[in-house]
C-alpha cells in the first residue's frame, strides 16, 4: 500500500469510536439498525450521512419524543385546573341555592321559598352532567343550564333526549314542582 493510499484510508476512519460490550449478537442488531436508521437519513437529505449525524437525528427524536410527553402532562394539569374549577362553580351555586331553599317560617316565599327545598343536591348533578355532556359548547352549555329551571318547572321542551322525562311517557316529577315567581325568582 503506498503512502497516499494509507493517507486516503487515514481520511476515511470514523473521527470517533464507540466501545461496545455485549455479545455479536447484540452488537449487530444494534449496529444493523444505526446502519438503517443512515440509510434512510441518506435518502431523506440525498447526500451521504455519517455517524455523527444518526446520533444527531435520534437525539432529535428524543427530544421531540420527551416534549409530547411534557405537553401530555400539560394537558393532563388544564384537565385537572378545569375539573377544579367546575368544582369550584358548582360548590358555589349549591351554597347560593341553600340560601334561598331553607328558612324561618315568616320569610317562606320572601328569602327562601319551599318550592327550592329539595333542589340542592339534584342541581349540583343537574350542573355537573350538563358540564360534561357539552362538549366544550359554551351554547349548548348555557342552554343547558338554563333548561334546568324549565324541567323543574314540569316544562320538558329542551330537556336531553336521554332525560328521563323524555323518555318515560308516565313520567311523573320527583321534585317539587316550581310554580311561585318567587321560587322562580329565587332560583
Ligand atoms: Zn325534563
Amino acid at each position: 500500500m503506498s503512502e497516499s493510499e494509507k493517507k486516503k484510508l487515514e481520511k476515511r476512519t470514523p473521527c470517533f469510536r464507540i466501545e461496545v460490550s455485549g455479545t455479536e449478537e447484540k452488537k449487530d442488531e444494534i449496529f444493523g439498525k444505526f446502519a438503517s436508521i443512515r440509510q434512510e437519513l441518506t435518502k431523506k437529505n440525498n447526500k451521504p450521512m455519517g455517524n455523527l449525524q444518526v446520533i444527531e437525528a435520534l437525539l432529535q427524536k428524543w427530544n421531540e419524543e420527551n416534549d409530547t410527553s411534557n405537553t401530555q402532562t400539560k394537558e393532563e394539569n388544564t384537565e385537572a385546573i378545569n375539573q377544579n374549577d367546575v368544582w369550584h362553580c358548582v360548590k358555589s351555586v349549591k351554597s347560593a341555592l341553600k340560601k334561598v331553599s331553607t328558612g324561618s317560617k315568616s320569610s317562606e316565599g320572601k328569602t327562601w321559598s319551599f318550592q327550592l327545598s329539595d333542589k340542592v343536591e339534584p342541581v349540583a348533578t343537574h350542573m355537573h352532567w350538563a358540564i360534561q355532556n357539552c362538549n366544550q359548547d359554551e351554547k349548548k352549555l348555557q342552554k343547558s343550564l338554563l333548561n334546568i329551571l324549565d324541567h323543574y318547572k314540569n316544562i320538558h321542551t329542551d330537556c336531553h333526549e336521554s332525560a328521563r322525562c323524555k323518555v318515560d311517557a308516565k313520567y311523573e316529577p320527583s321534585r317539587i314542582v316550581i310554580t311561585s315567581p318567587v321560587a322562580e325568582k329565587l332560583f
